[in-house]
């Protein structure tokens, strides 16, 4: 487009802007500078690389003078597959057993089983332990050994450690 390329730094788009502006003895500058804008947009870069449809409309919204005949011209063009993002799987996170934090063993299958456990909160953050497990260690320390604020316990039942993280 106008001698512009996907690959000019900065610098040589501004370059050849200059040149443009002398070639066309400053006849048409606001189309001029409508091209100098379009090819410092990121996202019309990356239009002209990949061609991809989806990015293709996605500059029509997204800029400020879309150089509409120009993407719709892309549009019909372009033999490439819209892009597809994949979500990244949180698998890893859902399928490790939590475990107690007073005695170490398990707490609950996932952190999306539902489970009784207890949530113990002091000025460090917050930990899960099995119910029987908080009791017991409250009974023998009301303070946090490390920040020395009272420890405030929560027996959460019936629900799973996901919910709760999201709700306190
Ligand atoms: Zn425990
Ligand atoms: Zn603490």
């Amino acid at each position: 487009m106008l001698g512009y390329n996907a690959e000019m730094s900065s610098l040589q788009r501004k370059e050849h802007h200059e040149k443009l502006k002398s070639k066309y003895n400053n006849k048409i500058n606001a189309e001029l500078e409508y091209a100098y804008g379009w090819m410092g947009n990121g996202n019309f870069l990356d239009a002209l690389q990949n061609q991809a449809p989806n990015q293709i409309e996605y500059c029509k919204r997204s800029m400020e003078h879309p150089p509409l005949k120009l993407l719709e011209k892309m549009r019909q063009e372009t033999t490439v597959q819209a892009i597809t993002l994949t979500r990244k799987k949180c698998e890893a996170d859902i399928m490790s057993k939590p475990s107690c934090y007073l005695c170490g063993k398990t707490l609950a299958e996932s952190i999306v089983s539902i489970t009784d456990f207890s949530l113990l909160k002091c000025n460090c953050g917050q930990q899960y332990a099995h119910i029987s497990c908080a009791d017991k260690h409250i009974s023998n320390n009301s303070q946090c050994g490390i920040c020395k604020k009272y420890i405030m316990l929560n027996h959460i039942r019936h629900s799973n450690l996901h919910k709760t993280l999201l709700r306190f």
